[in-house]
C-alpha cells in the first residue's frame, strides 16, 4: 500500500473498478478510458511504482501478470492483442503503480505515437 496511489485505493476497494480477475497477488480491471474495444489493466497488489522499479524478487510476479492477461484476453474473445507497460511521464505513464495494459479488438498501428 502506498499513500495517495490510485491503484492501491482500487485494490483496497476504496475506489470502485470493473474487476475481471482477482487473487491474493494480482488484480485486473477494465480501463476507465478504453483505447480499444477491449482494454484492461493487470496489476500486482504489491505497490511497485513502475517497470524501472521491478526488482529480482518481482520476476515471478511480473510473469504472472502476462499469464493472467492471456487468460482474460481469451475470455474476452481476443486472440491478438498488445501488452503495454509505460515507464515515466514522457512514455505516457500517468499512474505510478505498475500496470500492464492489454489492448485488442481492433487493428493497432506500430509504432505507437
Ligand atoms: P498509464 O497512462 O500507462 O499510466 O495508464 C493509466 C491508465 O489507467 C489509463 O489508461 C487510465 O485510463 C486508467 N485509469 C485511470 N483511472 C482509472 C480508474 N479509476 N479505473 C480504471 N482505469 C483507470
Amino acid at each position: 500500500m502506498a499513500e495517495d496511489c490510485l491503484f492501491c485505493k482500487i485494490i483496497q476497494g476504496d475506489i470502485p473498478s470493473d474487476k475481471l480477475y482477482e487473487d491474493d497477488e494480482v488484480l485486473a480491471f477494465r480501463d476507465i478510458a478504453p483505447a480499444a474495444p477491449v482494454h484492461f489493466l493487470v496489476i500486482p497488489k504489491k505497490h511497485i511504482s513502475g517497470p524501472s522499479a521491478v526488482a529480482e524478487e518481482d520476476e515471478q510476479l511480473m510473469g504472472k501478470l502476462i499469464r493472467i492477461g492471456n487468460q482474460i484476453a481469451e475470455k474476452e474473445g481476443i486472440e491478438q492483442y498488445r501488452l503495454v507497460f509505460n515507464n515515466g511521464a514522457e512514455a505516457g505513464q500517468t499512474v505510478f503503480h505498475i500496470h500492464m495494459h492489454v489492448l485488442g479488438g481492433r487493428s493497432l498501428n506500430w509504432p505507437p505515437g
